[in-house]
C-alpha cells in the first residue's frame, strides 16, 4: 500500500458523508469483519454508513457488534461507495448495479481487477482487514474493542487461525495489538472456526462419504439433496473444503457444491507449490493460490467433470 492511495482514501473519507461500503456474496469472515471493522469506525467519526452484503449475515457472525445493521441491498445514494474483499466487481452480487463504478476498493487478492477509481491492493496481505487496520492508523483514533474484534475475525479466518502459509509476523503482531484494543481471541476463534451446528457436521458427513480421489487430487461433492435432507442453511460447503485439505497426501482438493439457481460453486485448495487461481480464472473465479472459487454454470456432474479436467493439468 503506498503513502500516496493512504492519503487520497483519507482524503475521500474526510469529504464524504454518506458512505456505502459492500462485501462479497457468500460472505466469509473476512468479508464481515472488514465491513464491521470499517462501517463502525466510521460511524465513530460522524459518518452516516450504510453496510451491505447481498446474502446477509451467516448466523456464525452474529455475535459481532454492528452485524444487525448489515442490509442487503443499498438505499439512496451515496458520497463514496467503498468495496472490500473482492478481487473482481461481480463479486458483489446485484448490489452495485445501479451505481457506477465504485470509488474505492481495498483487497487482498493477486486476482483483483482493479474494478474502482481508486485501488489499493495487496496481495501480501493476510486478510483485507489487515489492510484495514494499517488503513485506519492514518486517522490516529484508537479502535474501539468492537472494531479490534472485527478486524480480528477477518485475520483469524482468512489464515485458518493463523496457520495458513502465508502468515507473517506482521499479522501476528496486528492480531497481538487486537487483543490489547479487547478483542477476546479464543472466542471469536471458537465462533469463528471451532463451533458448528449439528446440521453442518452431517453436510460434512454427506459430503466426506462420497469422497474420491485421484493420486494426490481429492474432491466431493454436495448436492441440494444433501442440503435439504439435511436441513443445513447456507449455500456453502460449511468449510469441508479445509476438513478435506488435511489429508496428509494430497497436493489439490477441489468440492462442488450445487446451487439452486443452475450453477456449482467450486472450491479449490492446494498445498504450496501449486496455483489453484489460474485454474479458477479459466472459469471465471479467483482467488489465491493455495484457495481459489468460482461460481460455474451448469449440472453437478458435467462441471465436475470439466473443472477435474483442467486441475489434474495442474499436477
Ligand atoms: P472459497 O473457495 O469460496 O472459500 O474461496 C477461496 C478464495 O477464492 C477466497 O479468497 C475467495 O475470495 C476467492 N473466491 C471464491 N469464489 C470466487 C469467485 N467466484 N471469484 C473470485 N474469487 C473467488
Ligand atoms: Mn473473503
Ligand atoms: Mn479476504
Amino acid at each position: 500500500m503506498n503513502e500516496a492511495s493512504i492519503a487520497t482514501l483519507k482524503a475521500k473519507i474526510d469529504a464524504a458523508s454518506r458512505i456505502l461500503i459492500v462485501s462479497h456474496l457468500r460472505p466469509d469472515g473476512d468479508a464481515v469483519g472488514s465491513l464491521l471493522g470499517l462501517g463502525l469506525f466510521l460511524q465513530g467519526m460522524g459518518k452516516d454508513v450504510n453496510m451491505v452484503l447481498e446474502d446477509g449475515v451467516p448466523t456464525i457472525f452474529h455475535h459481532l457488534e454492528g452485524s444487525d445493521q448489515i442490509y442487503k441491498e443499498p438505499i439512496g445514494i451515496y458520497d463514496l461507495m467503498i468495496v472490500l474483499d473482492c478481487s473482481d466487481i461481480s463479486r458483489v452480487g446485484d448490489v452495485l448495479d445501479e451505481y457506477g463504478r465504485p470509488d474505492v476498493n481495498i483487497d487482498h487478492h493477486p486476482t483483483n481487477t482493479f474494478f474502482a477509481h481508486l485501488n489499493i491492493v495487496d496481495p501480501k496481505a493476510v486478510a483485507t482487514a489487515e489492510m484495514l487496520v494499517d488503513l485506519l492508523a492514518v486517522f490516529n483514533t484508537p479502535l474501539t474493542q468492537e472494531i479490534a474484534a472485527s478486524l480480528l475475525t477477518g485475520i483469524i479466518m482468512d489464515t485458518l487461525g493463523f496457520r495458513t502459509s502465508n502468515i507473517t509476523p506482521k499479522a501476528l503482531r496486528m492480531a497481538a495489538a487486537l487483543q490489547e484494543a479487547g478483542a477476546d481471541l479464543p472466542t471469536l476463534y471458537r465462533k469463528a472456526l471451532i463451533q458448528r451446528s449439528y446440521e453442518a457436521l452431517q453436510y460434512w458427513g454427506a459430503g466426506l462419504s462420497k469422497m474420491e480421489r485421484d493420486g494426490r487430487l481429492i474432491w466431493t461433492t454436495l448436492s441440494l439433496e444433501d442440503r435439504h435432507k439435511i436441513g443445513y442453511p447456507g449455500r456453502d460447503d460449511a468449510d469441508l473444503v479445509n476438513v478435506l485439505s488435511s489429508v496428509e497426501d494430497m497436493d489439490i482438493c477441489v468440492i462442488f457444491i450445487e446451487q439452486s439457481d443452475g450453477t456449482v460453486k467450486v472450491s479449490w485448495r492446494a498445498k504450496l507449490g501449486f496455483d489453484v487461481s489460474a485454474v479458477a480464472i479459466q472459469f471465471e473465479g479467483g482467488g489465491h493460490k493455495p484457495a481459489a472459487g468460482a461460481t460455474i454454470q451448469g449440472q453437478l456432474d458435467s462441471v465436475k467433470e470439466d473443472v477435474l479436467k483442467a486441475t489434474r493439468k495442474l499436477l
